[in-house]
């Protein structure tokens, strides 16, 4: 939950186009508000990161496939339903709030406030939140997607760890910096013990 005054710079700045902006926002600048963000922290959908060329300096192609498993956008909606109830909580309205009633402009082929109207509106408006891990999942070296084993060793080739967040097997739900850095302190333990260091390859 956020206050408007503040958030709504942010949100214009990066990742709402001027028109979308300007349909919803534009005239709660400078008011006092909040707003109540629906996060789904261990979401379905996974992404794929693929080498361009075997040219190590070409970017990856990344695709985050983002939705594409429909349960997500239904988790995202059951959020927006239980903001609304919390909005509407006496607690709250005692301030004098009131819900922001806008169609999106490219969702008002949908009742405003159907499931229908949420979920084109989850799709166009969702964002990311910058956490991004698992790409180079750690498990059982007999399973497809392991990219590295439990000592954090990239398998197939000698010498060579990964350590950040990308080697988290399934994200955490939370924001992932703390963990990382724990991953960062684990995997400093296990190169610098000498029983560690002696099965290395
Ligand atoms: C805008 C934003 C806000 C965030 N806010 C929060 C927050 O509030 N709380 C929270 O917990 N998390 C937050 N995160 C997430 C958190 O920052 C990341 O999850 C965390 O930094 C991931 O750590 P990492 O080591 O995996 O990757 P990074 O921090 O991205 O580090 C990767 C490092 O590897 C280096 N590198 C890249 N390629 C190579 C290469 N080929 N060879 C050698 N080095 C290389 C890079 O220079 C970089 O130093 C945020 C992220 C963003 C982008």
């Amino acid at each position: 939950m956020g206050w408007v005054r503040h958030e709504l710079k942010a949100v214009r700045d990066e990742w709402i186009s001027p028109q979308v902006f300007e349909a919803l926002f534009s005239d709660l600048v400078g008011q006092d508000g909040f707003s109540i963000g629906v996060v789904d922290v261990l979401p379905n959908s996974r992404g794929v990161v693929r080498l361009k060329s075997r040219d190590p300096t070409d970017v990856p192609l990344i695709d985050p496939q983002y939705f594409e498993d429909p349960a997500d956008i239904k988790r995202l909606l059951k959020g927006i339903r239980a903001a609304q109830r919390i909005g509407a909580m006496a607690s709250l309205r005692g301030f004098g709030s009131k819900p922001v009633i806008r169609q999106h402009p490219s969702c008002s082929d949908f009742p405003f406030n159907s499931d229908a109207y949420w979920e084109c509106y989850i799709r166009h408006n969702a964002r990311p939140a910058s956490n991004f891990g698992g790409t180079c999942r750690m498990g059982s070296p007999s399973t497809n997607s392991t990219v590295v084993d439990t000592s954090l060793r990239l398998l197939g080739l000698q010498g060579i760890r990964v350590v950040d967040a990308s080697i988290m097997p399934t994200p955490v739900s939370a924001s992932p910096m703390a963990a990382t850095v724990m991953i960062a302190e684990k995997a400093a333990v296990m190169m610098t013990q000498p029983s560690n260091a002696k099965s290395d390859h």
